[in-house]
C-alpha cells in the first residue's frame, strides 16, 4: 500500500530532525568522543529497526582506535547489500540552522544526510508495509575524510562478501537536475630515473649526455599523452634534474638552486614522480605501456639510460562495469517520482569504491546521499528537498534491485 503523503512528510521531518542532531554533534576526523557519539546515537536508531549493531573498535595505525559502526540484517550473512558511508567530517561542528531550502549543517552535506537518509528510506519501507530488508549490511567509517587506514581497511574486509555496493556519499547539482555517479577514477603511481655522462659544458659539451634534458622531453611528451574527456590524464608531479650529487641529495644541496655553481656540469642525473589517472583497467595497461616504451625511445634518442617503474595503484570504477544497469534502475525509478538524476561517468579523486580489492567484480553505485553545497566549509549545506526526494529514490531502489 502507497503510504500517504502526510506519512512520507513525517518521515522526511523526523530524518531531518535526526540529521540535525547528528550534525551538531562535532566529529572532525580525529575527534573520538565525537566519532562514538554519532556512532551510538545511529545506532540506537538502527538497533530500534531491527538491526543487529557493533561498535567495532579499530587500530588506525597511528597508536589509537577508532570506532566502526557495524549494522547488519538478520539475513547478512556471507552475501549482503553493502551500505557504505563516514561519520567524520573535515571541520568541527558548529550549531546547525535551517534558512528556506537549506540545511546549513557542518558535515551535513558529506555525508550526515546520506546516513539519515537510509534510515528515513527503512522507514518509508516499513510505511509502504515492506518488511524490511535482511540482507543490508551497513558500515560507517571514522577516517574517510583523511584518507585513513581504517577506512580502507573496512570497505575492503566488508567489500569483499557484498553483492552489491551502495555509497552514501553526496550527488552534485548538475542544473535543476541533480547527478548519481558510475564512475571513478582509479590512479597508479610511476617515478622515472635517468641516468646521463657528466662533462664540462665549456670545453666538452658534446661529450655530456644530459639526464635532465632527457627527461624534460620524456616529461613533456608523457604529459601530452593526457586526453580531456573520459580519457586517461599524465600528471609529472615532480622533476628533479642536475648533476648526480645535488639529485640523489638535495637535503644536503639545495641551496645549489639560485647560486652560479656548477652551471658548467652537463647533468648526468634526473629524476621524474607522477600519477596517472583512468577509467578502466585497459586504459592503465595501455598509458602505462606507451610510458615504458617512451622511456626506451627517449634513452636511445638521448645516448641516457631511464628506469620506468610503477608504484602504488588504486583500481577505478569502470562506468561501463557491472554496476551500469543499476545505476540506469537508478535514473528510471526517479524519472517515475518525476525528476532527472544525471550520471557522473567520471567523479575524480579517491574515494571508498577504489578501496574494493576489485571494484569490477560488484555492482556499485555511488552519490546516492542528497546535493548541497559548500563541502567542508563553514558554508556547507544540504537541500532539504533533495534529502526528501533521495529517501524515496534510495527505498525504491532498495525494493526494485
Ligand atoms: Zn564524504
Amino acid at each position: 500500500m502507497p503510504p500517504t503523503s502526510e506519512a512520507l512528510e513525517s518521515i522526511v521531518i523526523s530524518s531531518k530532525d535526526l540529521l540535525v542532531e547528528l550534525c551538531a554533534i562535532s566529529s572532525a576526523s580525529g575527534e573520538l568522543d565525537g566519532l562514538r557519539r554519532v556512532a551510538a546515537r545511529l545506532g540506537d536508531e538502527l538497533l530500534a529497526r531491527g538491526f543487529a549493531v557493533e561498535v567495532v573498535e579499530e587500530a588506525d595505525g597511528k597508536g589509537a582506535s577508532q570506532p566502526v559502526l557495524v549494522a547488519r540484517g538478520s539475513q547478512a550473512r556471507d552475501r549482503y547489500r553493502l551500505l557504505v558511508g563516514h561519520m567524520d567530517t573535515v571541520l568541527p561542528a558548529i550549531p546547525p540552522r535551517i534558512e528556506g531550502d537549506r540545511l546549513i549543517a557542518t558535515g551535513g552535506l558529506d555525508m550526515k544526510a546520506g546516513l539519515a537518509m537510509f534510515l528515513g528510506a527503512l522507514d518509508l519501507l516499513a510505511a509502504r508495509g515492506q518488511q524490511l530488508p535482511q540482507d543490508l549490511l551497513l558500515v560507517v567509517v571514522p577516517d574517510e575524510e583523511v584518507g585513513g587506514q581504517v577506512s580502507e581497511n573496512a570497505v575492503r574486509r566488508w567489500g569483499s562478501g557484498a553483492r552489491a555496493v551502495l555509497v552514501l556519499e553526496p550527488g552534485e547539482r548538475h542544473g535543476e537536475s541533480e547527478t548519481l555517479v558510475a564512475g571513478r577514477r582509479g590512479m597508479s603511481e610511476w617515478r622515472l630515473e635517468v641516468a646521463g655522462k657528466a662533462s664540462h659544458s665549456g670545453l666538452a659539451y658534446w661529450d655530456g649526455r644530459s639526464a635532465t634534458a632527457a627527461a624534460a622531453d620524456w616529461a613533456a611528451q608523457a604529459q601530452a599523452l593526457s586526453e580531456r574527456g573520459a580519457g586517461v590524464t599524465v600528471n609529472v608531479a615532480r622533476l628533479v634534474g642536475g648533476d648526480v650529487d645535488f639529485v640523489s641529495n638535495l637535503a644536503a644541496h639545495h641551496d645549489l638552486l639560485g647560486s652560479p655553481r656548477r652551471r658548467n656540469v652537463v647533468s648526468d642525473r634526473a629524476v621524474a614522480e607522477g600519477e596517472v589517472r583512468f577509467l578502466s583497467n585497459e586504459d592503465r595497461e595501455r598509458v602505462l605501456a606507451t610510458l615504458t616504451s617512451l622511456a626506451a625511445k627517449l634513452a636511445a634518442a638521448h645516448g641516457v639510460t631511464m628506469r620506468f617503474e610503477q608504484g602504488f595503484s588504486v583500481p577505478p570504477v569502470d562506468p561501463e562495469g557491472p554496476g551500469s544497469a543499476l545505476v540506469e534502475e537508478a535514473v528510471a525509478l526517479a524519472r517515475a517520482r518525476g525528476w532527472d538524476l544525471v550520471v557522473e561517468r567520471d567523479r575524480g579523486g579517491i574515494s571508498f569504491p577504489n578501496y574494493l580489492e576489485d571494484p569490477g567484480r560488484v555492482p556499485l553505485v555511488d552519490g546516492l546521499g542528497p546535493v548541497g553545497e559548500g563541502m567542508h566549509t563553514r558554508e556547507e549545506y544540504v537541500s532539504l528537498r533533495s534529502f526528501g526526494r533521495r529517501i524515496v529514490l534510495l527505498a525504491d531502489l532498495l525494493e526494485a534491485m
